[in-house]
């Protein structure tokens, strides 16, 4: 790296030269962003000197902070001892073997196969082709479509945007067509005058309707998060798991649990569908397994799969160059050690997630503020400007973008989904900077109401 780069020209290089993910590449080349240079505990500190406290755990990755020495020297060893080698053609390397156990051993028994890739777009790429090969292989061959919700994010490569339900993604890119669509569990939304409850059991039935439209036989997923994260932490309504797992378990369909974000603790629980009591087929992670310090995604694979996908032979025609790479793998099982073998799971459950759950409710009696959500340390502030009609407080979210970038001034870094403020902080903040996030948020939403008269 060049180290005598000054910030402006990097800025300038940046906006010639490197084309940003979810990005408006035409804005972006004239306005710029950014450059963060350094991150500390729950910290990132800019090139202009800004230091901004991170609610949202880089992006989603990030669970245990920025300062796992642990996680940092597992790479840079396992990069001296073994810094690449392929698990193609019969070959394997340790990390990988270990975190495959690793894994195997923290799912239900029933999970004993790990498939690695890099992220989990990829993950939930190979998932389909997991599910595909399956009913192949049972000889139902007419089982390939997979029912998917409206405003999921499954990643970005063309399959995984097709399960996702963004409609952007799915104005530029042509869907795959063996995807299907229901309505999401959004009470805030699209609740209605139904309560929580009755909504909830509303859009578990869609799952039925949509089965029963277009015929069991033809059916071979549902693929879902626990809890939907880029959509703007959509937490169900408690009638909403139990109702699905149920039509689940009367139908021949496998059920695809996406944990990219509520894995590895972020519901409270190691796992989401253990905090919703869902029963999954196949599990996808990525993004919180190596701390967001190496890329890594994969499947878990129950036995019910597993069985069918051994028990026939032939070669499964997918893979990766850098699938089960020695050093994100390394990462992998560091960042288990941290998740096992220290307080700081446990601790984060059971004493700050209900700290942060409690501040965050106090702001529901805020002008601009509808609902607020809450599950283990993930959060959304719904930004109204009537509480009781949900209207909200300007066309296009300009509220909540308004309201973030005041946030971001403020020095907290928080994310906007539609008309929500959304947020998972790191597991190792302390009630101190929950306290600060919380008055840092409530700044912003006092300028938002300013703005828009109505505090
Ligand atoms: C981020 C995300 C993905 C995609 O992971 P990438 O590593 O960005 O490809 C998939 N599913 C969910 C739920 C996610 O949040």
């Amino acid at each position: 790296m060049n180290a005598t780069l000054e910030t402006n020209q990097l800025r300038q290089l940046d906006q010639q030269h490197h084309l940003h993910p979810f990005t408006d590449f035409r804005d972006y080349a004239e306005n710029g962003g950014r450059i963060v240079s350094r991150a500390e505990h729950i910290y990132i500190y800019d090139s202009d000197g800004n230091k901004i406290q991170d609610a949202m755990s880089g992006l989603w990755c990030c669970s245990l902070g920025y300062s796992q020495d642990g996680i940092k020297q597992a790479v840079a060893d396992q990069l001296f001892e073994l810094p690449f080698y392929n698990n193609f053609f019969r070959c394997s390397n340790q990390p990988a073997v270990e975190l495959a156990t690793r894994l195997a051993s923290m799912a239900p028994a029933h999970f004993n196969k790990v498939f690695f890739t890099n992220s989990g777009s990829e993950a939930n790429d190979t998932q389909i082709k997991f599910v595909h090969r399956y009913y192949q292989l049972l000889d139902k061959p007419s089982k390939r479509l997979i029912i998917s919700r409206k405003n999921a994010y499954h990643g970005s490569t063309i399959a995984a945007g097709s399960l996702g339900g963004m409609s952007a993604m799915h104005a530029q890119t042509q869907g795959l067509d063996y995807i299907h669509h229901i309505e999401q569990p959004y009470w805030f939304e699209l609740g209605g005058d139904m309560s929580p409850d009755e909504f909830g059991l509303w859009a578990a039935n869609e799952l039925a309707k949509k089965i029963d439209e277009l015929g069991e036989d033809n059916v071979a997923a549902f693929i879902a998060e626990p809890i939907q994260g880029a959509g703007g932490v959509i937490i169900p309504p408690d009638t909403y798991w139990p109702a699905v797992q149920k039509i689940l378990d009367e139908r021949d369909i496998l059920f695809i649990s996406d944990e990219v974000i509520c894995g590895f603790g972020r519901t409270g629980n190691m796992f989401g569908f253990e905090t919703y009591g869902t029963k999954p087929d196949l599990i996808t992670f990525a993004k919180a397994v190596t701390n967001g310090y190496m890329p890594l995604g994969g499947s878990l694979v129950s036995d019910k799969v597993a069985d069918v996908l051994l028990g026939h032979g032939g070669e499964f025609a997918h893979g990766l160059t850098y699938s089960g790479h020695p050093a994100s793998c390394a990462a992998g099982l560091a960042t288990m050690d941290v998740l096992q073998h220290t307080s700081i799971l446990e601790e984060s459950s059971s004493v700050l997630a209900p700290y942060f759950a409690a501040s965050l409710a106090s702001l529901v009696d805020h002008p601009v503020v509808g609902e607020v959500r809450c599950q283990g340390l993930v959060a959304a502030v719904e930004l109204v400007a009537d509480k009781a009609s949900r209207e909200r407080l300007a066309p296009e979210s300009a509220g909540a973008v308004y309201t973030r970038d005041r946030a971001i001034e403020n020095g907290l870094m928080v994310r906007q989904t539609g008309d929500a403020m959304i947020m998972s902080p790191p597991f190792v903040t302390s009630k101190a900077e929950i306290d600060a996030l919380v008055s840092k948020l409530t700044g912003a939403l006092d300028k938002t109401a300013a703005f828009y008269g109505l505090n």
